[in-house]
């Protein structure tokens, strides 16, 4: 089980996982990041407005 090697997307509205070495979940997040967004939309499932 590798859970331990995964934490939160650094993009504040996103709550996506990702790898221990990554910073963000997407290059959506990445770009976003940057910046103030309030929501996300990486489009993984269960991380969207748009459900
Ligand atoms: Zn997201
Ligand atoms: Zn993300």
């Amino acid at each position: 089980m590798a859970e331990e090697t995964t934490k939160k997307c650094a993009h504040p509205a996103c709550i996506c996982t990702v790898p221990k070495d990554k910073k963000y979940c997407s290059q959506y997040c990445e770009d976003a990041g940057k910046s103030m967004e309030i929501s996300c939309n990486c489009g993984h499932s269960g991380c969207s407005v748009n459900g």
